[in-house]
């Protein structure tokens, strides 16, 4: 990457990760509740998690087949195999009548229980029976292998999950395994979402949007999708009309909220309904701008002491300062230990020149490449008006300010978006 120079923005306007750090240090983790395992997915778990149930619970085959003495089926071939009576037959489901009396086989089904003394199991494949019920065995490669023993994947005591991992499909299989119905975890946070603007109009009204006269509030939806992917309840807020007593009253109207997300109406020009509102509503400002591109007017504050952000209007600046910052906040609200994506390395399949004064978030797709780094390609137009340069995406290519040009080939970071993987 190569640097650049260029007239930069203001002083006081915060690089991303100041903008971030910012806000991640004025939102904290929110109240635990106990949850049914049904609804926790995406959640974070708010206390370790200990096992009470041991997993396996006894020593078990890991194959259909015959438990044996190891020194009994010792040398076996196929040209010379060494037969065993059967002393027993165990079932999933069914217990060994006691230990494998030695000089004997015992047939156990896979996740059966191997009975006390066998060192192993000789899967079938590697056997036959003759009609008097005896058991010839072809090799002795299983004579110490293929029993899964006893706690070797959850011991009473042993922690299962930690504080703040995040409840995943194969969390709530382990939660399951321990037969807990419910867990405790950080809820969720209720998030109010506010759209600004005369122009904006909403499903019911979406004839004036056909005949070309006001535009949809994509914003509202796009953003409660957002929220919900995250984890966090939306509450629709609707659409403000351009006059502070609208806005005021829709911001006050969530006051049950964790956090409140306004879209538009906050940038520089803008008739000053929305910063009107706030100031009434004594919002605490903590900044205003940010060193980004798309998404630079972005105001973070504290309203009632909660996190408000003020968003661009702009679809994808709304969109991408999310994922950027909203996100993150949001995690870090429900107690995830890691409120950051990690990042997926990709290579540009051509060069991107970038203004050095700004870091970047440019909506790209991630080919994939046998054998190689995925590849990097702009979805097309970056303008943050075009919503669908953001529904193509399959990231966010970082590029960090300082920088003015990419080559071809270049190793590069992305932020992950909540993915189209076909
Ligand atoms: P503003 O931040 O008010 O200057 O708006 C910037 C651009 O975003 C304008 O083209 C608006 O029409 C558009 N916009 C504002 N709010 C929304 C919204 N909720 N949904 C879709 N577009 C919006
Ligand atoms: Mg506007």
């Amino acid at each position: 990457m190569n640097a650049g120079g260029g007239n930069g923005p203001q002083a006081d306007w915060l690089g991303w990760r100041e903008a971030l750090e910012t806000i991640l240090s004025r939102c904290e983790p929110l109240e635990t509740e106990d949850v049914a395992l049904s609804g926790a997915l995406g959640c974070a778990v708010a206390e370790d998690v200990t096992a009470d149930v041991v997993h396996p619970p006894w020593d078990n085959s890991a194959m259909d087949g015959f438990a044996v003495h190891a020194a009994d089926v010792s040398g076996a071939t196929t040209e010379d195999p060494v037969v065993l009576p059967l002393s027993d037959d165990i079932p999933a489901g069914s217990f060994p009548s006691g230990p494998l009396a030695p000089g004997t086989a015992a047939r156990v089904m896979t996740g059966a229980p191997v009975p006390a003394g066998a060192s192993g199991v000789v899967r079938v494949e590697h056997t036959s029976e003759d009609s008097a019920g005896r058991i010839s065995f072809f090799k002795d490669s299983d004579a110490n292998r293929n029993i899964r023993r006893r706690g070797e994947d959850l011991d009473a005591g042993e922690i299962v999950l930690r504080a703040g991992q995040a409840v995943t499909p194969a969390a709530v299989g382990v939660l399951a395994m321990q037969g807990r119905s419910r867990v405790t975890v950080r809820r969720r946070p209720r998030v109010g979402v506010l759209s600004n603007g005369n122009e904006l109009a909403d499903f019911d009204e979406v004839e004036e949007v056909r005949a070309g006269h006001r535009i949809m509030n994509s914003n509202g939806h796009a953003l409660a999708a957002q929220l919900i992917d995250a984890g966090a309840d939306p509450v629709p807020l609707g659409i403000a009309r351009d006059e502070a007593a609208d806005v005021r009253r829709r911001l006050e109207s969530a006051d049950q909220c964790d956090a409140v997300i306004s879209s538009a109406g906050v940038s520089v020009g803008d008739h000053d309904q929305v910063k009107a509102a706030l100031e009434d509503l004594g919002m605490r400002r903590v900044f205003w701008r940010a060193r980004i591109r798309p998404g630079s007017p972005l105001t973070f504050g504290l309203l009632g002491g909660k996190p408000f952000w003020g968003l661009p209007g702009n679809p994808v600046s709304a969109m991408v300062t999310f994922e950027v910052f909203l996100r993150p906040a949001l995690r870090k609200m429900m107690g995830h230990r890691h409120p950051e994506a990690p990042r997926v390395l990709g290579k540009t399949r051509k060069a991107i020149s970038s203004s050095a004064d700004l870091t970047h978030f440019y909506r790209v797709r991630l080919d994939r490449v046998a054998g190689d780094l995925p590849l990097v390609e702009l979805t097309g137009p970056q303008g943050s008006g075009i919503l669908t340069s953001m529904s193509e995406a399959d990231g966010l290519l970082i590029v960090p300010e300082g920088i003015s040009e990419v080559g071809a080939g270049e190793a590069v970071e992305v932020i992950p978006l909540p993915g189209d993987w076909s």
